[in-house]
C-alpha cells in the first residue's frame, strides 16, 4: 500500500476541528485497530516525545558556585582580602581553604536534596490508554505520537492535542489555557476553521482535564507543536515554594543572627579597649560570628525533609510538596476512602439475591471467570432461576465499561472498574459470553459511571427496540424500579419493602450490594436526552472485597500514635460499618453518620453540624460536597486532617485538607491537588508516611539543636574568657576551623539519622509549636554551657600551671574537637539515653564523627595546616585526658535526660 505522507506541512496547518470526523481518520491514516509498533516509531522519529522542554537541572558546578552566594561568605572573602592586603597570606589562604570546603559540603546537600526532587518528578509522569496494533494498551503519556487513537474518562488530564472521535456527556476544565475555570462541554461536530481554540468544542486540548463523561479521540499535536506547548516554550517543573518549617528556620535563623552579631560587637569593643590591635579584632569578629550564626540551618533542613522524602518514596508514598513532610508530623485524624484503600478492591460477586426472595451463592475467587452458582439447597443453579440469573447478567454486562478475557494461554486479563469486572466474572460463571452479549445489540446512549450518580445505564436497541440496562447502588435504582422479575412471571409488582430488608440483611454481612435492573423505552427515542423509563429490577448482587492484610495493624498503630481514623465512603452504612468493626474504626450504628443525616442539617455552618460530625465515626453514602464540609468541619474542630481521595470530585476535599492525600490509582485530577500520592493505594502506606514525617521533623530538630548549642558555646566561652580577665582561648582561624569543618561534617551526618522507635507511640505535634520548644531551649542552653565551662576551665588550668599561651591553645583546640564529637551524640535523641541510640541507624555519623578528629589529627601533622591553625602535635596521654574531660557533656547530658524522664514518667502515672 502506497502511504500517504503524514501531514503536509506542519501539523498546526491543518484545522482539525473544520475537518469531520472521518477526514481527520483519513488524513492521519490512522487504522481502526490504532497504530502499529512500526508506525509509532516512524512518527516518533519525526515529531519526538509527547513531552514539554524542562527546566534543565543545575549542573554539580551551577550548585557548586550558588554556594557563594551568601553574606556570610561574602563577610568572610573580604576578610581573605583584607588578609592578603596586610600581607598575612597563610591566613588568607586558610580561610579561601574553608569557605572552599564550606561550598563543598553545601553543594553535597544541595545535589542530594534536587536528585531526590527529580527521582520524585519522575514518579509523577501520567499514563494514557491508546489503541495499538489493535488492542487497547496503556501508555506512557510521552509516548503518544499524531495520529494515535486514545480513550479519556473522568479525572484524566488531557496528554496531547486531540480531536474528538465519540463523546458521551464529556465535560472539561480548560482554565489552563482560557482561564475560565467553568467545564465546558464538548462534542465531535466539526466547527468553523476560523474559531479560537477556546471555542473548538471538537478538540481537546493537552493540559486541560475531564471532568466528566467518557471520550475517544485522535492525537493531532503532541509536545511542543500542542497550543500549550506554542504557549509556554519551557514549562518550568512545578515550581515548588519554600515549604514553612525552612521559611520559620530562616526567619529564626536571622533572629539568631542578630544575636549573634550584637554579642560579637560587645565583645570586640571591650577587646578594643583592652588594646587589642583592630585588625586581630575584626578577624576575631568574623569568626566568632561566622561560628555562632547557624547559617547552615535552611540548607541542612531542606536536605533532611528531601531524605525523608526519598525514604518515603521506598514506603510508597510521593510527596508532592516538601511541606507535606513537616505537616504529617502534625496529622491527628485520617478521613479514609473504604474502597480500595481500607480494602484491597478485588470485588468479587458472592451472593445474588433474586426478588423471589430466592438467594444464591457464587463460588471462584479473584477476576477470572470459573466459579459456580447455587442455589440455597446447594445445587447447581439450573431451569427458571438460571434463566432469571441470566437476565441479570446480561443487563449488567450490556451497562458496562470494562473488559475481562481468557487469554490463549488460559490466564485471565481485565482492565477497568474493579465492580464492573465483577460482574463480567459473574457472567462468565453462568455460562455466558460477555463479547457475545456486547455484539448482540448496539448501544445508542449511556450514563458512564461517576461516582457520586452511583450508576450506570446504557440504552441499546434491539428486536427493534430501545431498551435500557442499569446497575447501581439500589438505593438509586429502586426509585427508577416499578416492577420485578418474580419466580412465575416477569414484570410483578415491585415489592420495595422486601428488597429493603434484602439489602440491609446483604450489607450488614459486610457485602457491598448493586441492583441490577432493565427496562423498554416508550415512545419517540433521543439519543441526546435519553429518559429512563420505568424500570424492572432484575436482582441484588452482594460483592465482598477483602480488608487489606495490614489495615487492621496500621489503624491500631494510628491509635496509639494520637491519630483518629474515620471512614468516609460513597457505599451503604451497613456495608460501611462490617467493615469499620472489623477494624475497630467503629461499634455501633450510632457511630455511622450518612450523608442524608448531614443534609438535613442546613446550613453546614452550624454547631450541631461540627458536633454530628465529630461524633460520627463512619460515614456514609456521602457525596464528595458532603466530603468536602466534613473536612471543614474537622478543621473547624481543631483536627489536623489528612483526607484520601481519588475522584474528580475529591480534589476540593484534597485542597481544603490539611494533607490531601491521592491514591496511585487515582484520577490524575486528584493526584494533582494532593500533596501526597500513595502508590499502593494501601491506607499502611500513609500511617508509614506519618512515622516518616516525624523522624524528619526530628531529624530536623536535632540538626538545630547542633548547630545551635555549639554556636552558644562559642560564644559563652568568649564571654567567659572576658570576664575571668583571661587571654581570648582561641584565634580566628581555629573558630572557623571548629566551626565550618568539624561541625559541618557532622551535622550533615545527623541529618541522615534514622528514626527513634517510638515515635508512634507518642501524640501529634501541635502544628504551631515551633521547633524551639521548652525541653529544646533546656537542652541547648545546657549543653552549651557545659561546652563552654569545661573549655575555659581547662583554659585556665592549663595557663595556670605552666603550659605557654600557644600549648595551651593547641590542647583547647583539640579539646572543643573532641567535645563537639561527643555532643552529637547527646543530639541524636532528645529524650533517650545516647546509650540507648543503636549506632546501626546511623553509621554515616559515626563516620562522621572519627572524619572530623580525623582530619583534625591530621592537621596537627600537615605543616601548613600547623602553621595556619596555631597547632602541633599532642602526645597520647594528653590527647586520652582530653577525651575523658570531653565525655564529660555526654555525662551532664545523660543525667539531664534521665532526671527528666524519670519527672515525665512520675508525671504521667503520678496524675494519670
Ligand atoms: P466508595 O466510596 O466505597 O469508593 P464509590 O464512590 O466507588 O464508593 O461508589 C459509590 C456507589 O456507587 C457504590 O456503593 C455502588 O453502589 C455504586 N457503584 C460502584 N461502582 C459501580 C459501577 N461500576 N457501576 C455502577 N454502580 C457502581
Ligand atoms: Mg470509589
Amino acid at each position: 500500500m502506497e502511504k500517504t505522507p503524514l501531514f503536509p506541512g506542519s501539523s498546526r496547518a491543518a484545522a482539525w476541528h473544520a475537518l469531520s470526523a472521518d477526514d481527520v481518520v483519513e488524513r492521519l491514516t490512522v487504522p481502526d485497530g490504532g497504530l502499529s509498533g512500526d508506525e509509532v516509531s516512524r512518527r516518533r522519529e519525526i515529531f519526538g516525545e509527547n513531552a514539554l522542554p524542562q527546566k534543565r537541572p543545575p549542573t554539580v558546578v551551577e550548585v557548586f558556585l550558588r554556594q557563594f552566594m551568601s553574606p556570610l561568605i561574602y563577610v568572610l572573602l573580604a576578610a581573605g582580602i583584607i588578609s592578603v592586603l596586610f600581607s598575612d597570606l597563610t591566613d588568607a589562604v586558610f580561610i579561601f581553604i574553608v569557605i572552599l570546603i564550606n561550598a563543598v559540603i553545601g553543594a553535597f546537600q544541595e545535589v542530594k536534596a534536587e536528585r531526590s526532587a527529580t527521582a520524585l518528578q519522575q514518579m509523577l509522569t501520567s499514563s494514557a490508554r491508546v489503541w495499538r496494533d489493535g488492542h487497547p494498551a496503556a501508555v506512557p503519556a510521552e509516548d503518544l505520537v499524531p495520529g494515535d487513537r486514545v480513550a479519556l474518562e473522568s479525572g484524566d488530564r488531557i496528554p496531547a492535542d486531540i480531536r474528538i472521535l465519540t463523546a458521551r456527556t464529556l465535560t472539561v476544565d480548560e482554565s489552563l489555557l482560557t482561564g475560565e475555570s467553568h467545564a465546558v462541554g464538548k462534542n465531535p461536530d466539526p466547527v468553523d476553521a476560523s474559531l479560537p481554540p477556546g471555542d473548538r468544542l471538537n478538540m481537546l486540548y493537552a493540559g486541560s482535564t475531564v471532568m466528566s463523561g467518557r471520550s475517544t479521540g485522535i492525537v493531532v499535536a503532541t509536545g511542543r507543536q500542542t497550543e500549550i506547548g506554542q504557549i509556554a516554550e519551557t514549562v518550568m517543573a512545578s515550581g515548588t515554594g519554600k515549604p514553612p518549617l525552612v521559611i520559620r528556620m530562616e526567619d529564626f535563623s536571622r533572629k539568631i543572627s542578630i544575636a549573634v552579631l550584637a554579642a560579637t560587637g560587645l565583645l570586640a569593643i571591650i577587646v578594643l579597649g583592652q588594646g587589642m590591635p583592630p585588625i586581630e579584632v575584626f578577624f576575631l569578629a568574623i569568626a566568632l560570628a561566622v561560628s555562632a550564626i547557624p547559617e547552615g540551618l535552611p540548607v541542612a533542613l531542606t536536605v533532611a525533609l528531601s531524605i525523608a522524602t526519598s525514604r518515603m518514596a521506598g514506603r510508597h508514598v510521593v510527596v508532592r510538596f516538601l511541606a507535606a513532610v513537616e505537616s504529617l508530623g502534625s496529622c491527628t485524624l485520617i478521613a479514609s476512602d473504604k474502597t480500595g484503600t481500607l480494602t484491597v478492591n478485588q470485588q468479587t460477586a458472592r451472593v445474588v439475591a433474586l426478588p423471589s426472595g430466592e438467594e444464591f451463592s457464587v463460588t471462584g475467587a479473584g477476576y477470572a471467570g470459573e466459579g459456580k452458582v447455587f442455589d440455597g439447597n446447594g445445587a447447581l443453579v439450573s431451569g427458571s432461576a438460571l434463566r432469571r440469573l441470566e437476565h441479570l447478567a446480561r443487563a449488567a454486562t450490556i451497562s458496562n465499561e470494562a473488559a475481562l478475557e481468557r487469554t490463549d494461554e488460559g490466564a485471565w486479563k481485565h482492565r477497568g472498574d474493579a465492580i464492573d469486572v465483577a460482574f463480567l466474572a459473574l457472567t462468565y460463571k453462568l455460562g455466558l459470553d460477555p463479547a457475545g452479549i456486547r455484539e448482540s445489540v448496539t448501544s445508542v446512549a449511556d450514563i458512564p459511571f461517576e461516582s457520586e450518580q452511583r450508576y450506570a445505564a446504557v440504552w441499546y436497541r434491539e428486536d427493534g427496540s430501545v431498551r435500557v440496562a442499569v446497575k447501581g447502588a439500589v438505593e438509586t435504582v429502586l426509585p427508577f424500579c416499578r416492577t420485578m422479575a418474580g419466580e412465575q412471571e416477569w414484570n410483578m409488582l415491585l415489592d420495595r419493602d422486601r428488597i429493603l430488608r434484602d439489602l440491609e440483611d446483604l450489607s450488614s454481612r459486610g457485602y457491598r450490594v448493586l441492583a441490577v435492573a432493565r427496562g423498554e423505552a416508550e415512545g419517540d427515542f433521543s439519543p441526546e436526552e435519553p429518559g429512563m423509563p420505568p424500570l424492572e429490577l432484575l436482582g441484588l448482587v452482594g460483592f465482598i472485597d477483602p480488608i487489606r492484610p495490614d489495615v487492621p495493624d496500621a489503624v491500631r498503630r494510628c491509635r496509639r500514635a494520637g491519630v483518629d481514623v474515620v471512614m468516609v465512603t460513597g457505599d451503604h452504612p451497613a456495608t460501611a460499618l462490617a467493615i469499620a468493626r472489623e477494624l475497630e474504626i467503629a461499634e455501633s450504628p450510632a457511630e455511622v453518620v450518612t450523608g442524608a443525616d448531614l443534609d438535613e442539617i442546613d446550613p453546614p455552618t452550624l454547631p450541631e453540624f461540627i458536633d454530628r460530625v465529630e461524633r460520627g465515626r463512619v460515614f456514609a453514602r456521602v457525596t464528595p460536597l458532603q466530603k468536602l464540609r466534613i473536612v471543614e468541619a474537622y478543621r473547624e474542630s481543631g483536627a489536623f486532617v489528612a483526607v484520601t481521595g481519588d475522584g474528580v470530585n475529591d480534589a476540593p476535599a484534597l485542597r481544603s485538607a490539611n494533607i490531601g492525600v491521592a491514591m496511585g490509582s487515582g484520577t490524575d485530577v486528584a493526584k494533582d491537588t494532593a500533596s501526597l500520592i500513595v502508590t499502593d493505594d494501601d491506607f499502611a502506606s500513609i500511617v508509614a508516611g506519618i512515622e516518616e514525617g516525624r523522624h524528619a521533623y526530628d531529624n530536623v530538630r536535632k540538626v538545630v539543636y547542633l548547630l545551635v548549642s555549639t554556636g552558644f558555646a562559642e560564644v559563652l566561652l568568649f564571654m567567659l574568657a572576658l570576664i575571668l580577665g583571661l587571654p581570648l582561648p582561641l584565634v580566628a582561624v581555629q573558630l572557623l576551623w571548629l566551626n565550618l569543618v568539624t561541625n559541618g561534617i557532622q551535622g550533615v551526618a545527623l541529618a541522615f539519622e534514622g528514626g527513634e522507635p517510638g515515635v508512634m507511640n507518642r501524640p501529634p505535634r501541635r502544628p504551631e509549636e515551633g521547633v524551639f520548644d521548652r525541653l529544646m531551649i533546656q537542652e541547648t542552653l545546657l549543653s552549651g554551657t557545659v561546652i563552654a565551662v569545661i573549655a575555659i576551665g581547662a583554659w585556665y588550668w592549663l595557663l595556670g600551671n605552666g603550659w605557654g599561651e600557644f600549648a595551651a591553645r593547641n590542647l583547647v583546640v583539640l579539646l572543643m574537637v573532641l567535645l563537639e564529637n561527643f555532643h552529637v551524640f547527646n543530639c541524636r535523641s532528645e529524650h533517650r539515653s545516647a546509650f540507648r541510640v543503636p549506632v546501626s541507624r546511623n553509621y554515616f555519623l559515626i563516620a562522621g564523627v572519627i572524619a572530623a578528629q580525623g582530619v583534625h589529627i591530621a592537621a596537627l601533622y600537615v605543616p601548613f595546616l600547623q602553621e595556619v591553625l596555631h597547632l602541633q602535635p599532642v602526645s597520647l596521654v594528653e590527647w586520652l585526658s582530653l577525651l575523658a574531660l570531653a565525655s564529660l557533656v555526654v555525662v551532664v547530658m545523660e543525667v539531664f535526660k534521665a532526671v527528666g524522664g524519670y519527672r515525665a514518667h512520675r508525671h504521667q502515672t503520678g496524675f494519670g
